[in-house]
């Protein structure tokens, strides 16, 4: 099962993907953990990338197709995988589907999480995300329920640069949504609801495939 996550940055992406990943034992790969770990550990990569997450903007999409592209072809990719926070362009996408496609492959099910981007600047400016798992949780959370992590606030989730990842995503990824929509794989579902009930529509819509 090939599934790609759509949604604005704060839609709960990562959330869904935490279950998902339980439910269909098959990978969760995001660009934005993979970026931040280059960026920690100090890499090449990491150096390039930091100052255009540093101010909320989208990494080139040759640095980005290169790192995915060495990412998909690891073992564990072959019998699926859950991607979160790519593509986040047209471009992206269109690399990934050409990749796929060499190996008789294909995008199975595309879901757009859609939540109003009001909220989205709330919960944001109160998300913690744990160092060590990444699992998101709230400011009332200093210790990961998950995996007994130090939760932190991330640079890019103070409210100024939440407003131009916003504006980046209006711009450059919710095109992918009419995409994957020409594809025939997209499912849209409310992701302005609790967590437990976006999940089984989330479900509902993978299973449907
Ligand atoms: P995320 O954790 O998905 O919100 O990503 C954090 C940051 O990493 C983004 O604001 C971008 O700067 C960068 N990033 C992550 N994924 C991509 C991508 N597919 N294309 C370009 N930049 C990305």
């Amino acid at each position: 099962m090939n599934i790609v996550l759509l949604g604005a940055p704060g839609a709960g992406k990562g959330t869904q993907s935490e279950r998902l990943v339980k439910e269909y034992g098959i990978p969760h790969i995001s660009t934005g953990d993979i970026l931040r770990a280059a960026v920690a550990e100090g890499t090449k990569l990491g150096k390039k990338a930091k100052g255009y997450m540093d101010a909320g903007e989208l990494v080139p999409d040759d640095l980005i197709i290169d790192l995915m592209s060495d990412r998909l072809a690891q073992p564990d990719a072959a019998k699926g995988f859950i991607l979160d926070g790519f593509p986040r362009t047209t471009a992206q996408a269109a690399a990934l589907d050409a990749a796929l496609a060499a190996n008789g492959r294909s995008i199975d099910c595309a879901l757009a999480i859609e939540v109003p981007f009001e909220v989205i600047i709330k919960r944001l400016s109160s998300r913690r995300v744990c160092r060590q798992c990444g699992h998101a949780g709230t400011e009332e959370e200093t210790v990961c329920p998950s995996c007994g992590g130090e939760m932190y606030q991330r640079d890019d989730d103070r409210e100024e640069t939440v407003r131009n990842r916003l504006a980046v995503y209006e711009k450059s990824t919710a095109p992918l949504i009419d995409y994957y929509a020409g594809a025939g794989v997209l499912v849209r579902v409310d992701g302005n609801r609790p967590v437990d009930e976006v999940y089984a529509d989330t479900k509902a819509a993978i299973d449907r495939d």
